[in-house]
């Protein structure tokens, strides 16, 4: 039986209802029954309320570019230690990309994904398709029968597609089945082998380093396709100034296109890379301080219209090897939204801005419901402490594997109840 809750003096913000004021929230058979001013709703006898005072209260926050591992490489991650993160971070819903083994190209693979999922019941699984069979960009995958089993979009992330004419045809038929296309942009001629962001730092540390021109020629090939074919299409992990211009340029023009960064474009630099830590390695790479405040500003002005965490674990004995054979990659769940509230104490977004990054904006994008807080809808909830100091330290890590370069940073501000369908999935409180 679902429980009846009083969330009461919380501060209620909700972009897509264009709401930000304090009142009570009461949750009822798993959906938002009514929403008042603070103070005026009651308890019901066989409810129990929790005061809110100096918390948010906002719609369930949506990760729309997880990595679970699951099936394939359980000992990195499953399903349900990556939900059980995703709700320890204030998410309720994840989409997760189909690079797993075997890769998410076909219906069995998606319908065990939501198996799984719900079996954990941890957080809401959105699973991503394969664009081609086996991601290796030659042959298209069914999308109809993907789209049957329950994916929301179509991505070879891990990876780009290569092809030129097998992009084009992907934006075609995936238009058919109202499947949105994400690319992982990346020029594989020009990455490869790269192991850093190519710069001065590169050079001194004797490290190869991938040209930020590999993520910009494939972004600009995209919208160029996009365009051509008239179809949506959304662009991951962007992480270079000129990758925010030519989307900005994009929308002006009136292209479909949408974009997302991650925490580690907008809080970390190349320099983090340091003494060869390879907590510091991901792909597309930590870029310079420039490119991070040129991301700021995309995140500012609505050039980019998400934030989504890229999490992507792996084993000690991948990460703590030498730094050139070290795998790519770093969790994100638990740091996203401390990370993000660093930005509103800095003034860059609003709190607003924040909820339409982390909620409203990927529900829109991917078509899955969430992201408002209206009375009647299914009860997706995250309460955010924005003043609340804790250091992310190893023993407070949810997820099965530790590997990120915010571990033992001292934050400010985290999600501290999690609730999805009137049900609590994590809780500080
Ligand atoms: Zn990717």
């Amino acid at each position: 039986m679902s429980i009846i809750l009083l969330l009461q003096n919380g501060r209620i913000i909700d972009p897509a209802n264009s709401l930000d004021q304090d009142g009570d929230v009461l949750i009822a058979d798993g959906c938002i029954q009514q929403i008042a001013a603070p103070g005026s709703l009651t308890c019901p006898d066989n409810g129990k309320s929790v005061n809110l005072k100096g918390k948010w209260l906002v719609p369930g926050l949506i990760d729309m570019h997880v990595h679970l591992r699951e099936p394939g490489e359980e000992y990195k991650e499953t399903v349900a230690s990556g939900t059980k993160a995703a709700a320890a971070g204030g998410f309720t819903a994840v989409a997760c990309m189909p690079n797993t083994s075997p890769v998410n190209d076909n219906q069995s693979v998606t319908s065990f994904i939501l198996a799984k999922a719900k079996e954990a019941g941890s957080a809401r699984v959105y699973p991503v398709g394969a664009i081609s069979n086996n991601s290796e960009g030659t042959i298209l995958s069914e999308f109809g029968e993907l789209k049957n089993a329950g994916v929301v979009a179509l991505s070879d992330d891990g990876r780009p597609v290569a092809n030129s004419q097998l992009m084009r045809r992907a934006l075609e038929y995936s238009g058919s089945h109202g499947l949105l296309v994400i690319s992982h942009a990346e020029e594989m001629s020009l990455s490869e082998n790269g192991v850093m962001n190519e710069s001065n730092l590169s050079t001194r540390l004797g490290l190869r380093g991938i040209p930020r021109v590999a993520e910009e020629i494939m972004i600009y090939r995209d919208l160029a396709l996009a365009e051509y074919v008239n179809r949506p299409i959304h662009i991951a992990h962007i992480s270079t100034r000129e990758s925010v211009d030519l989307i900005r340029r994009a929308k002006a023009k009136g292209c479909q296109v949408t974009a997302e960064t991650t925490p580690h474009y907008f809080s970390l630099t190349e320099e983090a890379v340091g003494k060869y830590d390879t907590r510091a390695k991901m792909n597309p790479p930590l870029r310079t301080a420039d490119d991070m405040t040129a991301i700021r500003e995309g995140l500012q002005d609505g050039t980019i219209d998400a934030i989504a965490t890229d999490h992507a674990p792996h084993s000690a004995m991948e990460k703590e090897v030498e730094f050139d054979r070290a795998a790519n990659g770093i969790i994100g769940l638990e740091t996203s939204v401390p990370l993000t509230l660093a930005l509103v104490r800095e003034n860059i977004l609003t709190p607003t801005r924040m909820i339409e990054l982390l909620s409203v904006s990927p529900a829109h994008i991917l078509g899955v419901p969430g992201g408002s807080l209206s009375e009647g809808e299914v009860a997706d909830v995250t309460i955010v402490d924005p003043e609340k100091s804790f250091v992310y330290s190893l023993d407070k890590v949810v997820s099965k594997n530790s590997n990120s370069p915010f571990l033992d940073w001292e934050m400010t501000g985290k999600a501290v109840m999690t609730i999805m369908g009137g049900e609590i999935t994590f809780s500080e409180m």
